[in-house]
């Protein structure tokens, strides 16, 4: 899906920026700026990444947002959304659009184009590497989203595009009349299940225990739907079918009982994977790969280095939390870029006064 960043440093500064060792300040590249130097670079334009970009537009920053496809993330996934406030109710894809002429409209620079790399210079200076050439910032705010998880089973990277989906506004409307499995427990598996009930003829909810993760307010929505039902303590062994999925073969958890559901289709909501890829070695992350941040300015260990949205790790991943996030690391960012700006002047001063 989206873009991949790859994060890591330049091999040249091993301790300039480690967590808690002296942070050099920028180079003069700060004072005089290039076409590709920007105050802040925001890697990843979903809801985290347009808030962020608007926010520093607005203050004046020089903005990049960076983004490999289409901006608006993960509301490109989602087809209506009743819960974010002023929006009585919106679709993913107009919320998006309105998101990205609002943050364009305050000068932030979209560059699309995959961002491959970030290392950060002997000057604390951050130096993108994207398709389409180098971008270098005194501030990064990470918000690249992150991937729908897999289920690991046999059959479905086999039926991938034939019958097994991750995105239910995407495929739903090939599956009409249909029976469907959703898998998972948690807010996706539950919306999209009932979403899906606009094509199918039944949508089978299978969740590997008796809770759910889900807000109480879906699940009682899909508990009263007639085209839904639900197998719980049960866990998918295997995707099955021909030419397409003809079904899926079940395994009871608690009695080890097997058997197998008829279905047209599997739609997978078992939680998602941030985009954190390469990142791990040097960006502090929790044990699910989403990177820890200061609450108070959502920095990640690395000085300069920002991270909100659904790579953060925090309790839930919502539309609101992202763009919250998002305005708490850019206030923070602003502060780091003028600070960084004053050392420099400091620095520069301080050398001119000793050359004369
Ligand atoms: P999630 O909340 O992490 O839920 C993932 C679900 O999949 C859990 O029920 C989990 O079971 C189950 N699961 C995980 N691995 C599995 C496996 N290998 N086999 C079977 N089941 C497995 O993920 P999500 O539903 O994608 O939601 C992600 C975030 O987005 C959440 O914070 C959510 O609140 C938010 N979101 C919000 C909305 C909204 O309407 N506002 C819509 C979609 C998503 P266990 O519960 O047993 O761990």
């Amino acid at each position: 899906m989206r873009s991949r960043s790859q994060i890591g440093r330049a091999p040249s500064s091993p301790s300039s920026s480690a967590p808690g060792l002296h942070h050099e300040v920028a180079t003069t590249d700060m004072n005089h700026p290039t076409s590709r130097d920007f105050d802040i670079a925001i890697v990843g334009a979903g809801p985290a990444g347009l808030a962020a970009g608007l926010y520093a537009g607005r203050n004046r920053m020089r903005t990049a947002l960076l983004e490999a496809r289409a901006p608006g993330g993960q509301l490109l996934n989602t087809e209506l959304i009743e819960d974010y406030p002023g929006q009585k109710s919106i679709l993913g894809g107009d919320l998006a659009a309105i998101m990205l002429g609002q943050t364009l409209h305050f000068g932030a620079e979209l560059i699309t184009s995959p961002v491959k790399r970030i290392t950060v210079d002997d000057s604390g200076m951050k130096h993108i590497e994207t398709g389409e050439g180098e971008v270098r910032a005194a501030a990064v705010i990470l918000t690249a989203g992150g991937n729908p998880r897999k289920l690991d089973v046999p059959g479905e990277v086999e039926f991938a595009g034939r019958g097994v989906s991750y995105c239910a506004v995407c495929d739903g409307a090939f599956f009409k009349g249909a029976d469907l499995a959703v898998v998972g427990g948690g807010d996706a598996a539950v919306e999209e299940g009932l979403f899906l009930t606009r094509y199918a003829r039944r949508v089978t909810i299978i969740h590997r225990r008796n809770g759910f993760r889900a807000q109480s307010i879906l699940v009682e929505e899909a508990r009263r739907h007639p085209q839904v039902s639900f197998i719980l303590n049960t866990v998918v062994e295997a995707i099955a079918g021909g030419e397409k999925v003809s079904g899926v073969k079940l395994r009871h958890v608690n009695t080890g009982e097997t058997s197998t559901l008829p279905v047209g289709g599997v739609f997978v909501f078992v939680g998602f994977v941030p985009n954190t890829g390469l990142v791990d070695a040097h960006l502090e992350h929790d044990s699910a790969g989403y990177y820890v941040t200061d609450p108070h300015t959502m920095m990640t260990n690395v000085p300069g280095i920002f991270a909100a949205g659904d790579v953060r790790s925090q309790l839930t991943r919502q539309i609101t939390t992202a763009v919250g996030d998002a305005t708490t690391a850019t206030m923070a960012a602003m502060r780091w870029v003028e600070d960084t700006k004053r050392r420099v002047e400091v620095g520069t001063a301080e050398q001119a006064q000793l050359v004369a």
